[in-house]
Order: C-alpha cells, then structure tokens, then sequence
C-alpha cells in the first residue's frame, strides 16, 4: 500500500499546511466489560461470549463486550412488550415527547465526551463525531419529539396506531447516528424497542444507556443487546417482534427479507449504494471538487449515500481532476482524536482487507490508481489514503460494486442522456448528485436518476426533516421527515 504523501509528486507543490497536533484532550470513561440493557437494567451477559471492541486507529482493545444469545434476546422482546402493553402504548404522546426531549438535551450535554468515545470505538475523525454525528443524532431526537403529540397529523384524515415492538439491527459506520435514526421515530410513534448495535461499535449505545436511566425512561422501552450476525439474526427473526428495522448490507438485508417473508412483520431496509456525482462543464468547478471530496472521503467513504461514482463532463475532465488532486493533497490523514484531520481509520481489519482488495482488482482490471494526502498515511492502525480510479469503464468491479472506503471511480461522459444512463446502470439506487449553474438542467437531470435522494449543488446534506432511503437493491422504507413515522403506524381509521 502507498505509504507516501502522493504518487503523483508533480502536484505536491499545491502541499498542505503544517500543522501542529490538536488532540481532544477530554477524559472519556470507558468501562472494561459491557453487556446488555434489559429492562431499563444492565446485564453483564454470559462469560463465554465476551469479544473485544478496539480503536481501529491504534490497535488498542477498548473493552470486552458480550454477545446476546437466543434466551437473552428473548428476555428483550419480552421486556419491550411488557413495556409497550402496560406503559408507552397508553402514554400520551405529549408525555412520549417529553422523554425525547430530554434525551436529545442530554446527547447535547455529554456531546463532547461521546464524540470522543464515538471516535475511539469507530476510527472516524473527530471533527465528524463532534459536528455531525452527535449533533444530527440530538437533532433526531428533537424533532421527532415534536411529532410525538401530533400523531393525527402524521396521515392526514386518518387514525394511526404504534405497531408494537420493533427489532432494530444498524451498521457500524455512524453508530450513535443510526441509533437515533431508529428510536426517535419509533419511541415518538408509541413504539418499544430492542435494539442491536453493530459488533465493531457497541460504545456510543451504552453511552446512550446512562442518559436513557438519566431521564428515566420507562424500564423496557428500548433494550439494546449486544452481539455479531447471530444475535441480529435472533432478534429478527423472534416471533413477537412486530417490526424490522434494518440498516446494513444490501446481502444481509436480502436475508432479512428471505427469513421474514410469510410472517406479518413490517419492514424497512436501507441498504447499500453506489452514488454518482454528476459534474456539468458549467458547473461551479471548485464547489464541485469540494462536493466531491465530501462525498466521497467523507467518514472515509464508509457511507451507504457515498458519491463513490465521479461523472465528468469530458470537456472539464482534465481541469476537475487537477483541482480535485491538489485539493485532495490538502486532505490530513491519521490520528482520529486530533481535530486537523480529514480522513481517519478504516473501522475494522475486515473491511481493510475489503478496500485493499478493491483497489487491487481495480488496478488488475487496468485502472490507473491515484492515492494522495497532505501527509504520509499512518504506517500503524487502519489507514487507506483517499484513492481516485481513473482510466476505468462502467463494466469494471469498481464501478459496479460498493467498496464502502475511501475509494472514488472516474468516469466521463459527452451528453446529459449519456450522465443519466451510465449514473442509472447500477444495481443500486440510494442518492446521486447533479452539479451544474443551470437550474433547468439541474432539475431535468435530477428528476431522470433512479436514486431515492438527489442533491443538486450539494452533497451529504442531512437534516431530520428530510426524508431518506433507497429504491431498488439499496432498500425501501423512509427515515426522516414525516415519511419516517410511516413506518412505524399502522393506519386504524
Ligand atoms: P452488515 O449488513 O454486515 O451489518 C449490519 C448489521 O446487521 C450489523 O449490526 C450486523 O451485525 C447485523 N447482521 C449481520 N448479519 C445479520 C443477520 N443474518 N441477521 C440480522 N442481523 C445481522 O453491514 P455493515 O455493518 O458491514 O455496514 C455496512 C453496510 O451498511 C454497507 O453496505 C452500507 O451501504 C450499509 N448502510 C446503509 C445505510 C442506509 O441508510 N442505506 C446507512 C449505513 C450503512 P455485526 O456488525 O455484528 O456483524
């Protein structure tokens, strides 16, 4: 792997600035062993299942974690619907709310400290964790505390009802975030839950724990269990689960579907993706480099919306990239917990192996690979410089699968059919990103992707109100806005 600054030492003279290190210095607590969250209790869990979770950045084992078996998971589903019949489902909502209110002022307290917990466990950059995660996870909370009284709105002209006990599974890639995403709606709408965090990032959700007994929360509204595949698996596949909701894979998600086919649970998938940024020739360039690099280097490309698929208008291509290199020359990479930098470690050995290997067929495949950063890439802990693919065709593995890594595929194109035809030929359709200064031709484009979210002018924008998910293999189903509390209600009347 390029250990060095660039391998393209022509453009370094764009360089980067000196900086001096800027850890965050705050103290984070960090337990030696974690189980489970049971009935508003916390459970060790059994000895013989213990695992580690550790910094990707730096080796270290943070703490063992226990794995839920069948019986424990169980004992959740239980708790979540003892709690559901005799509490929350008869709760009104305006009281729901409040318990929603308190928990996103409480993220907000302990941002800080989580966000450096959040970093440690995931390997993402801090200045991610401290202004994006932490505050759009509070944000969730808010603003599905404001739906919680105001549930007659949700369908208009019609009565809703919760629909019981929801088994939520997420991936390891915003674990705080994607916990939010998922008990917001759900605990506004009535709901109760048993949560599954991903085995590589269990921290954040046991943080979450202490402020849910902070605010005292109902014993059993929400239980989080611990745990690989085998736990989820469990969990989703128990009888009195009413509702699955899952973020991951789109191959762990197509298994869901298998299991729960034939009973009457509801779900919601989101998946994977295979985002194309378009870039018009009278785009505005060097926003649209800055588009770019958020889109795709963005938590080190482990993002399922990632614009991992560049399209270039041919006549600008050479100019674009050229901008894009220096600027990717300006990106910082290593230490996660220090405020400077732009591109962290890659979550876990697995998908360090998952990225190299991708870049690899891409070169066996004749791409020419660029990597590039301000500074030599860490030679300890799970660092991928960010990578451009160039030279590859819409046929080539890179172009076709989601790497989920640091890892952007180049392509052209001479006409706007042309951009719309090869940004659809994927069997993905989680978002796209058109850039261009003409309006019309932003919205004639937009409107042609087969994509469940399309920025224009922007990428990687998220707000709670705002609706997001896929179409075809990247899922179905809506978290956020309005569309969010579907999900989760059954319409009565
Ligand atoms: P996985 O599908 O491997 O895992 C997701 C979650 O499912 C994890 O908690 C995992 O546990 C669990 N799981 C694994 N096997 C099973 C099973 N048989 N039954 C139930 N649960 C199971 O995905 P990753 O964690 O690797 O996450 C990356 C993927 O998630 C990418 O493809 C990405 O695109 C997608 N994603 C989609 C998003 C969206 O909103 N569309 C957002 C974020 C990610 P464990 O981790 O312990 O194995």
């Amino acid at each position: 792997m390029n250990k060095t600054a660039s391998n393209a030492p022509e453009l370094q003279i764009a360089g980067a600035l000196e900086l001096s290190p800027s850890p965050e210095r705050i103290e984070v607590t960090i337990r030696e062993r974690y189980g489970h969250f049971i009935g508003g209790k916390l459970h060790d869990g059994a000895d013989d299942s213990l695992f580690p979770t550790t910094n990707p950045a730096t080796g270290e084992t943070l703490a063992q974690v226990a794995a839920a078996t069948e019986a424990e998971v169980d004992k959740a589903v239980k708790s979540a619907r003892a709690a559901y019949t005799k509490v929350w489902s008869k709760m009104s909502g305006a009281e729901r709310g409040k318990y929603l209110y308190r928990i996103a002022r409480r993220l907000q307290e302990k941002g800080r400290s989580i966000a450096a917990l959040e970093t440690r466990d995931n390997g993402k950059p801090i200045r991610e964790t401290r202004d994006v995660d932490i505050p759009l996870a509070a944000a969730h909370f808010f603003y599905y505390a404001g739906w919680a009284d105001k549930l007659d709105y949700a369908v208009p002209g019609r009565k809703v009802k919760p629909l019981g006990v929801a088994a939520q599974v997420i991936p390891w890639n915003f674990p705080l975030l994607m916990a939010a995403w998922k008990l917001a709606p759900a605990l506004a709408t009535g709901n109760t839950v048993v949560l599954k965090p991903a085995e590589t990032t269990p921290l954040s959700a046991m943080a979450l724990v202490e402020i849910l007994q902070e605010v005292g929360l109902p014993p059993g509204v929400v239980n989080i269990v611990n745990g690989a595949g085998a736990t989820g698996a469990a969990l989703v596949n128990h009888p009195d689960v009413d509702k699955v909701a899952f973020t991951g894979s789109t191959g762990v998600g197509r298994l869901i579907m298998r299991q729960i086919a034939g009973t009457k649970k509801k779900a919601t998938m989101e998946l994977g993706g295979k985002g194309a940024q378009i870039v018009f020739a009278d785009a505005a360039l060097d926003q649209a480099v800055e588009g770019t690099i958020n889109g795709i280097f963005f938590n080190q490309g482990h993002v399922c919306c990632a614009g991992s698929r560049l399209l270039l208008e041919e006549s600008i291509a050479d100019d674009f990239l050229e901008r894009l290199k220096r600027r990717v020359l300006s990106l910082q990479i290593g230490d996660p917990l220090d405020k400077n930098t732009d591109v962290g470690a890659i979550n876990s050995a697995e998908q360090y192996a998952t990225v190299n290997r991708y870049i690899e067929i891409a070169r066996k495949e004749g791409a020419d690979v660029w990597q590039g950063a301000a500074c030599p890439t860490p030679e300890k802990g799970l660092f991928v410089p960010p990578t451009l693919l160039m030279n590859v065709q819409q046929s080539d593995t890179c172009v076709r699968e989601e790497i989920f890594g640091p890892v952007l595929s180049v392509l052209t194109f001479r006409t706007p059919d042309e951009a719309v035809k090869k940004a659809n030929d994927s069997e993905y359709g989680l978002a796209a990103g058109v850039w261009s200064e003409k309006t019309s031709k932003l919205f004639e484009v937009a409107h042609r992707l087969n994509a469940g979210i399309v920025w224009a002018n922007g990428y990687n924008l998220f707000d709670p109100a705002s609706p997001f998910g896929g179409v075809r293999h990247s899922g179905f189903g809506r978290e956020g806005g309005m569309a969010g509390l579907w999900p989760y209600l059954e319409v009565v009347s």
